[in-house]
């Protein structure tokens, strides 16, 4: 199987009727950066930053910050890396940083929350990640947005940073795109105004389902009580996919769902152009894409969507369209 999945490295990941899908790596540290070239991953879609705090002992240094992200973009090469601002809180605990107690923490201060209190983290942070990109094109996004207003101040913040080091004399990214996670269902009611002004959107469906069922993703007695394939998690994807296409804001899913490939191939049926998952998954849903035809699995999970009744699950339905397709 390994060896069936390296032949397709070097594969364009394009469906069977021509649709071209961008699957690209999550990581989180330098050593997961050897899987770009391994995998053929377009890009890492998802640079979860807060890993290098939390194995840390104390509170990194704005330039040892720096120094691993130019490390990071050094070992990417000319692809492109998009980088998570950090989502510490709910289960991320830093050990050095005081701890504070929250009834419930998944709900309490925590990602963008901390970074908007606390805009000497995040400032800093962002300065590091513009300084380590120097020229280069850079994509930053920011974890657990719940309003476009937390969004329009995060990106306030980083202009601010970019105008500093613009007036020190510093290189520029020649590109600079910033991006919303969309973990919070808060979101998918500000769709219009978030696709409107993002320059792009990242589905965190661990988060999303989370929050959309209230069920705890730590908690075994019920994380998997709901499937992410049932109809009200494909309907809120499905909104998501529409208004970002119709705004032509770029909207890719690096969750855990992108990177299984029933999951992948009804996210690619709902117009998901773009995932992002662990290395391990790129080679299985590559192979699942090449046999697809994006038009009839849309137009499939369309129909089942409109008839769908109360939570029912779409897999065993889209089960049975892989095997027959
Ligand atoms: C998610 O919530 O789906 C996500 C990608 O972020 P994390 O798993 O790091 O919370
Ligand atoms: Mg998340």
């Amino acid at each position: 199987r390994q060896e069936q999945y390296l032949k397709l490295r070097d594969v364009p990941s394009v469906t069977k009727d021509g649709v071209e899908v961008t699957l690209q790596l999550n990581a989180g540290l330098l050593v997961d950066l050897p899987h770009l070239g391994e995998t053929g991953a377009a890009g890492v879609g998802l640079f979860r930053t807060e890993l290098q705090f939390m194995i840390a002992e104390r509170m990194p240094t704005a330039t040892e910050q720096q120094s691993l992200y130019s490390a990071v973009f050094a070992a990417a090469g000319d692809l492109p890396i998009t980088f998570r601002t950090l989502d510490i809180g709910g289960d991320k605990v830093l050990p050095y940083m005081q701890a504070v107690e929250e009834e419930n923490p998944a709900l309490g201060w925590r990602a963008i929350r901390i970074g908007l209190d606390r805009p000497g983290l995040l400032r800093a942070q962002i300065r590091a990640l513009l300084k380590a990109a120097g020229e280069r094109p850079l994509k930053i996004m920011f974890p657990m947005v719940a309003t476009c207003d937390e969004f329009f101040r995060a990106k306030e913040l980083v202009q601010r940073e970019r105008n500093h080091l613009s007036r020190h004399g510093h290189a520029h990214p020649s590109d600079l795109k910033l991006g919303v996670m969309l973990e919070v269902p808060s979101l998918l009611f500000q769709l219009k105004e978030i696709c409107a002004s993002a320059d792009f959107v990242s589905v965190g469906s661990n988060d999303l389902m989370q929050f959309l069922f209230a069920i705890d993703r730590e908690n075994r007695r019920v994380a998997d009580r709901f499937d992410p394939l049932s109809a009200p998690m494909l309907r809120a994807l499905s909104l998501v996919a529409e208004q970002a296409n119709a705004s032509n804001c770029l909207a890719t899913v690096c969750g855990e769902i992108g990177g299984r490939p029933l999951e992948a191939m009804a996210l690619i049926g709902l117009g998901f152009r773009s995932l992002s998952m662990s290395p391990a998954s790129i080679g299985p849903v590559k192979a699942m894409l090449l046999a697809l035809d994006a038009e009839k699995v849309g137009a499939f999970i369309r129909e089942e969507l409109e008839h769908a009744g109360g939570g029912d699950s779409l897999r065993p339905k889209l089960a049975r369209f892989a095997e027959t397709h």
